[in-house]
């Protein structure tokens, strides 16, 4: 039988981030073992809010693939592609857009709580309002049968579902299957401040951070500010490095619960642990990633190879497309 097919996609925004990985590539590295999938760099829906400072996208889509490839995907189980490089996904999306009703992208929740918020630019575009057509179209180009969301991302997916349905029943056609959402479980990180880990927070902690930045990083992490001598009782739940713990030093974890409680461990002993945990995970990853950007050609490479294969794919479905569209002769 053949594998059910799994697409999902990263933004080229910058330096992969460890809230990033345990949210998706860790999860991606597993699924490339059991299903087809599709894993893209999304420099398009990179212009959706950046259109207007592009001067980095290169280097960061180049960095991206090596941060793909650092956390384990390998593009001999996963087409790995730049969604630039398989232009069907922009004849799709106008296609797409064509019948898609404009109440349908403006009650979108992100679209309203980004017009909303995003005060530092102007995202009042075309491009920024469409963006869920766009994703459809990554999404159906390859008849995907599951997403990889969070529960929060469910909506948007149903987006999809329906621009997916009205393509089938406009054009009479059976050509999109709806895709489903694979739920997943992800470990979740703060940043080293305690809030979300953001870039705009600048609170994270990136692959691409040498070894000394993390463990820097690790000991100045918010700790419980109710401890102020070392054999003070602490709260582990309101402290971040606790949180890391809980990642990082699973087998671990109670003991250092209980210690903190008693008061029988000290912070900087216990983010010491952290850093020695934290390096024996981050510094392979960070070699690696360091080596394939040493060869920028062969990165390159692999960005190409898989977007032809993605190519090959698309090309097929687009066909059917023009076809159930009657456009073109
Ligand atoms: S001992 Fe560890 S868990 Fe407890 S407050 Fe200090 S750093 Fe946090």
């Amino acid at each position: 039988m053949s594998k059910k097919i799994v697409l999902s996609g990263s933004r080229p925004t910058g330096n992969i981030h460890l809230g990033n990985y345990f949210g998706a590539l860790e999860n991606w590295v597993r699924l490339q073992d059991d299903y087809n999938c599709y894993f893209f760099i999304a420099d398009w829906h990179a212009l959706t809010t950046g259109y207007d400072d592009t001067k980095d996208l290169y280097k960061n889509t180049v960095s991206l693939m090596a941060d793909f490839l650092a956390s384990g995907l390998d593009p001999n189980k996963a087409t790995l592609f730049l969604q630039s490089l398989v232009s069907p996904h922009a004849e799709l999306y106008l296609l797409l857009g064509m019948n898609t009703p404009l109440s349908w992208l403006e009650r979108c929740p992100t679209y309203k709580d980004m017009m909303a918020n995003m005060t530092e630019k102007d995202i009042a575009t075309y491009g920024f309002l469409g963006y869920p057509v766009l994703q459809a179209a990554d999404i159906l180009m390859y008849k995907a049968d599951y997403v990889p969301v969070g529960e929060d991302q469910i909506p948007h997916l149903e987006m999809t579902r329906e621009i997916a349905r009205r393509f089938n029943y406009l054009y009479e056609s059976a050509i999109f299957p709806e895709p489903q959402p694979l739920l997943t479980k992800s470990k979740v990180l703060p940043g080293t401040d305690g809030r979300k880990m953001s870039k705009s927070y600048g609170n994270t902690i990136a692959l691409a951070d040498t070894p000394d930045e993390v463990s820097q990083k690790v000991m100045s992490m918010i700790t419980d500010p109710a401890r102020i001598r070392k054999d003070d009782p602490g709260h582990p739940e309101v402290c971040t490095v606790f949180a890391f713990h809980k990642v990082f030093s699973e087998d671990e974890v109670s003991d250092i619960e209980e210690q903190c409680r008693k008061g029988t461990i000290g912070c900087v002993a216990c983010k010491r642990k952290l850093q020695a945990r934290m390096a024996r995970f981050h510094t392979p990853i960070y070699e690696k990633r360091q080596k394939l950007l040493e060869d920028e050609s062969g990165l390159l490479d692999i960005i190409r190879d898989g977007s032809r294969k993605a190519s090959e794919a698309a090309e097929r479905t687009i066909e059917e497309v023009r076809k159930a569209v009657r456009i073109g002769i």
